[in-house]
């Protein structure tokens, strides 16, 4: 199938899009107040994550943060806390150095330019999109994702969307067709579109599309298809063994770590872990276990990039004391600002009951 000359066939499209989206968008919370703040930080916090599981999360966070002062002062640990479970914390600690950019820089408003906003760190060309064009009606594209399978569903490009000529092309196209008087409901239309009828890995809904007359692939085999991309490097397996190693008595503590502030889950706090040896090592030199290894069943967490097949091992040791980059926990530093990465849930889940009752015998 040949792609065709696009702007003239989707001439008419934003005015059904917007048309579309305002007869039937979801109330969400962000939506029915959009200031800068609150849709940035939804912005931010959709980005790989699911309308679903953000609902949650952002009600607490506008509640315990509910300007960008609060996000730049509040305590860093504290911050993780209440993205734990999220995923990709370094969204988190790039809307904290934003939150002090704009602090500094701009009074603790977020400044009202495309540019000026694509300056702060975390925020690239599409969210830098989606703030200005939903909170500042400045008429900019945010193509993300969902758009780009979108528009290259409507306009039939079988070329590679992740080629940068490919997905600069498709850009210009939405900016193009982004309406001087809403730009973001056209934004959000087209978002709203890829999440709800313009389906990916699927046959998309066609038949319920608002822009089917000017797509030109709607109701065809192809559609499924596209968008073209290529194929991903597959992902590195790495066996670890994780850590959990409790200070006896009732209730006792575990002991966490700190990871450097870069790379792979950066400055967050985890259950000690190693590459899969074949004995079990004490992750503190001097540190004296007090039970034998209690071997726990096998965990799998995918990263972007990598894959960790993780064997636990619990045992009992003696509190001590601990370098730089360790502490022993309590449940209530648990519960209150220590935030485990969900890589651990399948260990992090039994913390309470093991705090509580000791699963070994010292
Ligand atoms: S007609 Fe189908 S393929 Fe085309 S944009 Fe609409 S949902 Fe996507």
């Amino acid at each position: 199938m040949s792609e065709r000359q696009p702007q003239k066939e989707l001439n008419g499209c934003a005015a059904s899009l917007c048309a579309w989206f305002e007869e039937g968008q979801r109330h969400l919370p962000w939506r029915i107040e959009p200031t800068p703040y609150r849709v940035w930080v939804s912005e931010i916090m959709l980005q790989q994550t699911r309308i679903e599981a953000v609902l949650g999360y952002f009600e607490r966070f506008m509640r315990e943060l509910p300007t960008v002062q609060a996000l730049a002062e509040v305590d860093p640990d504290r911050l993780m806390k209440l993205w734990e479970g999220l995923g990709y914390y370094s969204r988190a600690r790039n809307l904290q150095k934003a939150a002090r950019q704009i602090v500094s820089e701009y009074g603790g408003e977020l400044p009202a330019d495309y540019d000026a906003l694509k300056g702060l760190a975390g925020i690239g060309e599409y969210t830098a999109g989606a703030i200005a064009s939903i909170a500042f009606g400045i008429p900019v594209p945010a193509v993300d994702g969902n758009v780009l399978r979108v528009l290259a569903r409507l306009t039939g490009c079988e070329r590679d969307v992740m080629n940068g000529a490919v997905r600069r092309e498709l850009t210009a196209l939405a900016a193009s067709l982004v309406p001087t008087d809403r730009p973001g409901t056209f934004n959000q239309a087209l978002m709203e579109l890829g999440e709800r009828v313009c389906l990916p890995n699927t046959m998309p809904r066609c038949e319920h599309c608002p822009v089917a007359y000017a797509c030109a692939v709607a109701g065809s085999e192809r559609a499924a298809a596209l968008p073209v991309r290529a194929p991903k490097k597959p992902r590195r397996i790495e066996e670890r063994t994780v850590y959990v190693l409790l200070t006896k008595g009732t209730p006792g503590a575990v002991l966490l770590h700190k990871r450097e502030d870069n790379g792979l889950l950066a400055g967050l706090w985890e259950l000690p872990n190693t590459l899969r040896t074949s004995t079990y090592t004490l992750p503190v030199a001097g540190m004296r276990r007090v039970s034998d290894w209690l071997p726990l069943p096998e965990s799998r967490h995918i990263f972007s990039h990598i894959e960790w097949h993780m064997n636990g091992v619990l045992a009992l040791v003696e509190p001590c004391e601990l370098p730089e980059g360790y502490a022993f926990c309590d449940e209530a530093a648990l519960m209150r600002d220590r935030a485990l990465p969900t890589a651990f849930r399948a260990y992090a889940h039994m913390l309470p009951t093991w705090l509580n009752q000791s699963p070994t015998k010292g």
